[in-house]
């Protein structure tokens, strides 16, 4: 979710006039906060730091920080770091370019945080990072009340968006070449809650399987005690649906999920999981869970190491558990000494990776087709391999056939896997069972080289992006600058 707000920052900026910068010194600086990480604190502060001695050699830098932590700390951000020149929170992205024009107009730092949202983030200018693949908001905030989480706090109560909405936005990605998208919330299936249809969710995945040229849809996160059987029916029956599910199991010991307020129990979550591989035998289950949470004992453990053998997730985020100041968890008694936590952890990290490499070993003699993505990877210029998202979303690097023609990003190969390892598959084609789909994806590709080179497409054709536009902020006007960084 934060990689989309950034997203629309960017888009935001752009939309005022600035460009990305990719060398040099950056006019404007705009760091995207999560509170959510560990020490996202100490890691902003010493960002700032580092950056007080260019603010002083040049005044007119300006510096905006925004996201959770921004929520958070309001005004005490700018109090710490004076030389900071906006404060903005998670629900009033929209106002980024007018804060940074106000602060630079009244040369006084500018702090706004809104408590509810404004206006809901997807109907803002976003600069899109990928032309094949876009996330989609449908819903922020969340009605639950995890222990551990700062995200209801800092997101609020979950305003859902209305259906018609985010179909608009999809056919219009579409339109300029996505083929894949992300539908994004903090609890997806409990979409619909605002507007009183409990079975809203699955309707629109279903919606989406009508859009033509979509080929790839993908939601994330669902969570347990809200996943349905008609969510699971509608992955089942719409074909451009993904094999695949992020379910956060967060631990396997009931007492634990009581502790963290999660309301689903592990005898749940792993019929969940059974009923998804019955309609979806190819199903890739990947989650997230947490070691070390307030008074989890031995026990406690070793029923979240029974719940994950049984669950046979393809991979998992594991996290150690630490306090997040203003959950009610942090004030819990009992909290593990670390020691305890990281024996823990390495012993989760070593089970879940023996049946990742197990399940990708199962992958190897398969044909899938590949989404070709723009990351090709470290040792791609070694190996000469590209990288690619198989349906079920795993990653396989894949070698082009001598002779064969090479695909763009967005672009689809199908091609056998040959060869796995813990993190990853590998696919070394003959030139036989070696196949290139190439797309619409792959044409905006092209279309985004060539204009990032200055070529337009068809000479004489304006940008589609809307760059070099003046655009009014209601303020006096922020001049197009030489270079901007969000
Ligand atoms: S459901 Fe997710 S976002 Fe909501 S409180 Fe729990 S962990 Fe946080």
């Amino acid at each position: 979710m934060n990689v989309h707000d950034s997203e629309r920052m960017s888009g935001l900026l752009e939309e005022a006039g600035l460009v990305p910068v990719k060398e040099g010194l950056a006019d404007v600086v705009v760091f995207n906060t999560c509170a959510v990480r560990e020490n996202a604190d100490n890691k902003l502060y010493g960002h700032l730091g580092l950056l007080a001695p260019e603010k002083e050699r040049r005044p007119d830098l300006q510096i905006a920080v925004g996201g959770c932590l921004a929520q958070k700390d309001q005004a005490a951000i700018a109090e710490r770091a004076p030389w900071v020149d906006v404060v903005f929170g998670t629900h009033n992205v929209g106002s980024l370019p007018v804060l940074l024009e106000r602060a630079r107009h009244n040369r006084r730092a500018q702090v706004e945080i809104l408590e509810s949202l404004d206006v809901f983030p997807s109907t803002l200018p976003t600069k899109r990072e990928s032309t094949h693949s876009g996330w989609v908001s449908i819903s922020v905030g969340c009605n639950n009340t995890c222990t551990f989480c700062i995200v209801p706090s800092l997101r609020g109560k979950e305003r859902d968006r209305r259906p018609g909405e985010i179909l608009a936005e999809i056919e219009a990605l579409v339109a300029e070449g996505v083929v894949e998208v992300t539908l994004l919330g903090q609890n997806v299936n409990s979409y619909g809650v605002e507007f009183g249809d409990r079975l809203a969710f699955g309707r629109l995945l279903r919606a989406c399987g009508e859009i033509p040229g979509l080929e790839r849809v993908r939601f994330t996160s669902p969570h347990p005690a809200a996943f349905t059987d008609d969510v699971i029916a509608a992955m089942a029956e719409t074909p451009n649906v993904m094999p695949q599910l992020h379910m956060p199991l967060q631990s396997g010991s009931d007492r634990v999920l009581k502790a963290m307020r999660r309301s689903y129990r592990s005898a749940r979550f792993l019929g969940i999981l059974e009923r998804v591989r019955e309609r979806i035998p190819e199903a890739a289950i990947t989650t997230d869970i947490i070691v070390g949470f307030p008074g989890e004992t031995e026990e406690d453990f070793e029923e979240t190491l029974r719940v994950v053998e049984a669950s046979r997730f393809s991979s998992a985020f594991t996290f150690q558990y630490s306090k997040r100041p203003g959950t009610p968890a942090a004030e819990l008694p009992d909290q593990l000494p670390k020691a305890v936590v990281q024996e823990r952890y390495e012993r989760l990290v070593a089970l879940q990776d023996r049946i990742s490499r197990e399940e990708n070993e199962a992958q190897v003699g398969r044909t899938v087709e590949l989404l070709i993505t723009a990351d090709t990877g470290r040792k791609s210029a070694e190996t000469g391999r590209l990288a690619g998202r198989a349906p079920d979303q795993r990653l396989v690097h894949v070698r082009v056939p001598e002779g064969c023609e090479a695909p763009r990003p967005g672009d689809m190969v199908t091609a056998p896997i040959t060869e796995a390892a813990g993190f990853h598959l590998l696919s070394d084609p003959r030139p036989e069972d070696y196949r290139l789909r190439r797309t619409r994806a792959g044409d905006a590709w092209d279309r985004a080289q060539a204009e990032s080179c200055g070529v337009p497409v068809t000479p004489g054709t304006p940008r589609q992006d809307g760059a070099g536009r003046a655009v009014s902020l209601g303020m006096p006007a922020l001049p197009p600058r030489g270079s901007a960084s969000a």
